[in-house]
């Protein structure tokens, strides 16, 4: 974090006030059909967004250039931003249902229109390649679709009452203002998938995007002002460090829920900070998921959803698959085949063509990845490809497997979060379910087998939120997303993802 700038735009108010329409970089406007995404975004500020003197850069990973320094907000502007949020939420609330589906519907074909240079940020900020961040920004849309339409079914119910002068019934309300805190490795469908619940509810918002990925958030934030959310209905609050916003949105009371993805760690100390005014919380945190291979699988189809569930985002995937586990009568056949279409995978800046994987989001993820292979080699373990870095400049490291891995090794036990595939043997299917259980993460499991008594047991078994039978993704904005054990509270997406976002209010009418 820094208190001046070196020729680069800010979002000072004074600075602001010189130029209002400064574009935030010129590297990523190279990749933009039209700079005025840009100037949009640029505009917040004035569009109700607080501001800061201080600022922080945003780079892009795959050349550590800066792309833009954005104002760093801490509790001053967090409040005012409650403060806006609170103000607005009751009007909001007030609409019909079919007024907040229409202005949803609207921000969902502003992003469609915007697509590609959604995506262009996207990748220029996070580095993933651009093909896979126009998949996100689709997905992002395909979220706020989905809750334009739920808004209008928010159904409450009657009750036959147990005497005959009562009447009894459950309406549904919004729960009030929402904090919302989302990570930097969706940092477009992330937001979407978190807001479009909540203000199809009735709710408003506050959101602090990621202090790496920043920039789709606010451009989605400029289209929703273009999408017509009423004032202080949608709120941003750009920050380098999450402790601070995050205490504010936790203790403030005008807050009543906080919605959070990123790791259980951080998703621990929220739940405590929100423990005080026992307020609601929603965590989609982090996970461990096994991804196992039965010998009845079709082994070609398992070594492309392999490739899916491990290598998809360059391994900063949640759902990524973080251990593999092979039955030993097809491994050798398994590893064979995987490893080729490994050493395959290209790796470089996500604007390239051709490109499948993009660099790591920053230097700390390159160290978790090669403690983890150190901790695996010196406990035996084998690598049959990858393990290294690529290049000088960014952060690119090459897509690796290993083989001989057992379950002492912190790459069977902790979330690697990167481009690393640990392959574990196994001989039956007790075994592989108890190991794939023995975790405190709960998020998601995969698995690849024929037998439909051995699918319908295993599924089961699995103490997961989500099960991938036969698939390497299973993301959808009709399915219910989220874990059980450390891995979260609540789900997203479908209809269950409104529920999270709606009180239940019982109402008994007597002297009938
Ligand atoms: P993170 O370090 O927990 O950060 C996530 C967000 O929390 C960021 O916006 C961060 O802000 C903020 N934050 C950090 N410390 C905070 C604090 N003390 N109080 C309030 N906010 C704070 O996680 P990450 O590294 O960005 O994301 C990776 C993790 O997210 C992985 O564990 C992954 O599995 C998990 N994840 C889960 C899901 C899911 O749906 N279950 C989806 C995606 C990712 P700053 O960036 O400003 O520090």
């Amino acid at each position: 974090m820094r208190s001046t700038n070196r020729g680069l735009p800010t979002y000072n108010s004074a600075a602001f006030e010189r130029n209002p329409v400064l574009p935030l970089c010129l590297p990523m406007i190279r990749h933009l059909k039209s700079p005025d995404l840009f100037e949009a975004i640029d505009r917040l500020p004035a569009l109700g967004t607080p501001v800061s003197d201080q600022v922080f850069e945003v780079r892009n990973p795959s050349s550590g250039e800066v792309l833009a320094e954005l104002p760093n907000m801490g509790v001053e502007e967090a409040r005012a931003a409650i403060d806006k949020a609170y103000t607005a939420q009751p009007r909001w609330a007030a609409l019909t249902a079919r007024e907040r589906s229409d202005v949803l519907w609207r921000w969902h074909e502003l992003i469609i229109d915007q697509a590609d240079d959604l995506a262009a940020i996207l990748t220029a900020e996070m580095g993933k390649p651009f093909a896979e961040a126009k998949s996100e920004v689709s997905h992002a849309a395909a979220y706020l679709q989905w809750y334009a339409e739920e808004a209008n079914r928010i159904y409450g119910e009657t009750i036959p009452a147990p005497s005959i002068d009562r009447r009894m019934m459950v309406i549904k309300q919004p729960i009030g203002v929402v904090g919302t805190i989302t990570p930097w490795n969706f940092p477009a469908s992330m937001v979407a998938r978190k807001i479009s619940p909540a203000l199809a509810a009735g709710c408003a918002i506050v959101l602090k995007p990621a202090e790496q990925t920043p920039l789709v958030a606010g451009a989605m934030f400029a289209l929703a002002h273009q999408a017509g959310f009423p004032e202080g209905v949608i709120n941003l609050v750009y920050a380098s460090e999450g402790d601070a916003v995050g205490r504010e949105l936790c203790s403030n009371p005008k807050v009543r829920k906080i919605s959070f993805t990123g790791s259980t760690e951080v998703g621990r100390l929220l739940m405590r900070q929100c423990s005080d005014q026992i307020k609601k919380v929603s965590l989609e945190l982090g996970g461990n998921a096994p991804f196992i291979v039965f010998d009845d699988a079709d082994i070609d189809a398992a070594v492309d959803g392999a490739i899916q569930a491990k290598f998809r985002n360059a391994g900063h995937t949640c759902v990524s698959a973080n251990r593999l586990y092979v039955q030993s009568t097809v491994h050798d056949e398994f590893v064979e085949k995987f490893v080729e279409k490994v050493r395959h995978l290209s790796v470089g800046d996500g604007f390239a063509a051709g490109v499948d994987i993009g660099p790591l989001i920053d230097r700390h993820a390159l160290a978790k990845i090669e403690s983890h292979i150190a901790d695996a080699v010196a406990k035996g373990g084998i690598i049959r490809c990858g393990a290294e870095r690529i290049g000088r400049v960014g952060t690119f490291f090459r897509p690796t497997v290993l083989t001989e891995i057992s379950s002492i090794m912190a790459v069977a036990q902790e979330e690697t979060f990167g481009p690393l595939a640990p392959i574990i043997r196994f001989e039956g299917a007790d075994q592989v379910v108890r190991e794939a259980n023995d975790t405190i993460y709960g998020l998601a499991a995969y698995f690849y087998a024929s037998n439909l008594k051995r699918v319908w047991r295993v599924a089961e078994a699995l103490e997961y939120g989500m099960v991938g039978i036969n698939t390497g993704r299973m993301s959808s904005e009709a399915a219910p997303f989220g874990g059980i054990k450390q891995s979260g509270i609540g789900r997203e997406g479908s209809r269950h993802g409104l529920e999270d976002y709606l009180e239940m209010k019982y109402l008994c009418m007597g002297g009938i």
